[in-house]
């Protein structure tokens, strides 16, 4: 018996990265297409002793049932580390999640209308795409210039805006970091307008020569709400992130959250505050960074060694990621059958786009979890994929991203 399922339950797809993800698990594949940080920075011991000291001390707390926000002493971490950073936080107005994502569909259920114009980077994060979508915003994109996007909120297209979704910090997919100039900019234009600054921000710690500039919520108090995690810095399995925000607005959101999960496990909390009392952090972001930063520089060597002059591609700063663009007129979607058969797997550009047209060459690559060997391989074999077929004329892949 077929039953009905919801209008919303349309807008429900599945990740064509996380089904890439599901074809590519073959021996023998470099995969430069996912976005799981290295296995190898997993801080193992650490949080192993930590499991069993809240075992020893806090079982009870760690097992039981605690508030939709997070453990107060969880949320007054978050809020501390965000005072550093020039945000006038206070405990009260962080919410616990389980992991950013879930901070991203909160965003969706407390701030979206069917129909509100929701301004995003053009190419940006799929997952958010997914988390808005079921809502029904009708996304606009930004253009970019070298510094960022930009905030052209009197474009006819943009005049409406209810929010703007922005990763200012070595976004996925691309790699860019905004310019603390177009920060400012973005600031001026966003002051005093009913608009929500929703402001992502995974990568930040991923930094290679210096920390990238201050939030955006720095300079908007009042209408910023900013996403952090613990995925990338500790590990993405213990699902712990944040959202900070209008108090109003967070507590809204441990509304909307109740509904779905009650809460974030009580285990996880503790034991990760555990480990960031310990100041864990201390070493293990100097560790990662090194580690990530040699990767880069692998792939950046490998791509000048082997890629054709016609392709191009910018040096992120931090983050995980390089954004490659073919030549014109070449398919990024068809030409990874080919790569694939060469044992290699990207993520076609394509992915990334809310709304128009998106470019069909261009493509992501992630220097996150291979080592500096299968990096110069997997480039090499890629640079002979884009030499030799990048005149054809386009073919339909055999599948369909
Ligand atoms: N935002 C961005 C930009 C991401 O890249 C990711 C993970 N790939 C997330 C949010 C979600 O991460 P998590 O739920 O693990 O915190």
């Amino acid at each position: 018996m077929a039953l009905t399922l919801s209008q919303r339950s349309a807008q429900y797809t599945t990740s064509p990265i996380r089904d890439l993800l599901k074809l590519i698990e073959q021996p023998g594949i470099i995969s430069l297409a996912g976005g799981l940080p290295a296995a190898g920075s997993f801080p193992v011991d650490a949080l192993r002793a930590a499991c069993a000291e809240v075992f020893d001390t806090q079982a009870q707390g760690a097992l039981q049932y605690g508030p939709s926000e997070g453990i107060a002493p969880l949320r007054e971490w978050v809020a501390a580390q965000l005072r550093e950073q020039g945000i006038a936080a206070q405990a009260d107005e962080v919410l616990i999640t389980s992991g950013s994502q879930q901070g991203l569909d909160l965003v969706g259920r407390v701030l979206i209308d069917p129909g509100s114009t929701v301004l995003v980077e053009r190419p940006t994060y799929l997952g958010a795409l997914q988390a808005f979508a079921p809502y029904g915003p009708c996304f606009a994109d930004l253009d970019d210039d070298a510094q960022g996007a930009l905030p052209t909120l009197n474009a006819p297209a943009h005049r409406d805006a209810r929010m703007v979704y922005l990763q200012p910090n070595f976004r996925n997919p691309t790699g860019q970091t905004l310019t603390a100039a177009r920060r400012a900019q973005w600031a001026r234009a966003l002051q005093d307008r009913p608009i929500a600054l929703v402001e992502d921000n995974p990568y930040g710690e991923l930094w290679f020569d210096g920390p990238p500039p201050a939030p955006l919520a720095a300079q908007l108090p009042g209408q910023s709400i900013l996403l952090g995690t613990f995925s990338k810095v500790l590990s993405p399995g213990l699902r712990l992130g944040y959202v900070h925000g209008p108090q109003e607005v967070i507590a809204k959101m441990a509304q909307a959250r109740q509904a779905a999960d009650l809460q974030t496990s009580s285990l996880t909390q503790r034991l990760v505050l555990k480990v960031l009392e310990g100041r864990l952090l201390d070493a293990q972001l100097p560790r990662i960074r090194a580690l990530y930063r040699s990767q880069r520089d692998a792939m950046l060597a490998a791509l000048e060694r082997h890629m054709p002059e016609t392709v191009r591609w910018e040096a992120p700063q931090g983050g995980m990621f390089i954004w490659l663009s073919l030549p014109e007129g070449a398919d990024a979607t068809a030409l990874l059958p080919l790569a694939l058969a060469r044992k290699v797997a990207y993520v076609p550009g394509t992915a990334f786009y809310a709304a128009g047209t998106a470019p069909r060459n261009t493509l992501r690559l992630s220097y996150a979890t291979a080592t500096p060997e299968q990096i110069d391989t997997a480039i090499a074999h890629l640079g002979d994929v884009f030499s030799q077929t990048q005149v054809r004329p386009l073919t339909e892949g055999v599948l369909n991203l």
